[in-house]
């Protein structure tokens, strides 16, 4: 069954099970020189800085990260820009009969569970800091911002990290979508199996620590476009890969690219 959040259930610990995937001591050296030299082709590839595509306060953009797990940008941003237009604000959102607020955001998919849960954050919001506002979030460190937005229902790594770095906090935490997940994965960056959720930590540990949020937007930005525009899921157009010599399945032939009998 395909589960909504990227965080595990509340009051369970992350699944055990993906632990077993992640490398125990890895040689980090490496793997980061690794990370720096696709990144740094994949900027020529596809241009960097990646100008960012919003600047919403770190709420809302909290909500909006909600409102895509697993649907189309287009539909999560018709389901976002519907719930503005009904409800004026954050807190008549929280407080609005929750089949009301199923409704404005039935662009997105799975609205009947992400209406409950997004009044659910609000509430939870609310109760640890006593206004609907995330602005405080500039004050703390990334990681512990990071701890905070986690301990809220149904916030894992991907959504903490996108609230973080694509808001107008502008703070260096890395995302890691499926696309990026793959294309690190087939490249080597981190172990064949390895879960979505222990790649945040993984990854991010390869890149150097003073990178600014603009250097960590263009890392995630030009892996996840590679991933939609080369490295495709069935079929990767390896042949005109700028990153083929630094791939462990092209090099171990664990891919079947584009013109492969
Ligand atoms: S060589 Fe192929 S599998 Fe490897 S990153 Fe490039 S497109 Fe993806």
């Amino acid at each position: 069954m395909q589960t909504l959040s990227d965080a595990p259930p509340p009051g369970q610990p992350p699944n055990p099970r993906r632990r077993t995937h992640e490398r125990p001591t890895p040689d980090l050296e490496p793997l980061r020189a690794r990370a720096l030299e696709v990144h740094g082709r994949l900027c020529t590839e596809y241009g960097c800085p990646v100008p960012f595509f919003a600047e919403r306060d770190p709420l809302s953009e909290l909500i909006s990260s909600l409102l895509s797990h697993r649907t189309k940008n287009r539909d999560s941003y018709r389901a976002y820009q519907h719930l503005r237009q009904r409800f004026p604000t954050w807190e008549a959102v929280r407080d609005a009969p929750e089949d009301a607020v199923r409704e404005a955001i039935s662009a997105a998919t799975w609205p009947e569970q992400k209406a409950p849960r997004i009044q659910a954050v609000l509430r939870k919001i609310d109760e640890l800091h006593g206004a609907l506002n995330l602005s405080f979030l500039a004050t703390m460190t990334v990681p512990e911002a990071r701890v905070w937005l986690e301990a809220l229902p149904g916030v894992g790594p991907k959504t903490s990290a996108a609230t973080l770095l694509f808001s107008n906090l502008r703070r260096p935490a890395l995302p890691v979508d499926s696309h990026h997940h793959r294309v690190a994965s087939r490249i080597g960056l981190i172990a064949p199996g390895t879960g979505l959720e222990p790649a945040h930590r993984l990854l991010e540990a390869l890149l150097p620590p003073q990178w600014d949020a603009q250097r960590v937007y263009d890392h995630h930005e030009v892996l996840m476009m590679h991933g939609q525009r080369c490295c495709f899921f069935e079929r990767p157009a390896c042949q005109r890969c700028t990153v083929r010599d630094l791939c462990d399945a092209f090099q171990t032939r664990q891919v079947a690219p584009v013109g492969a009998a």
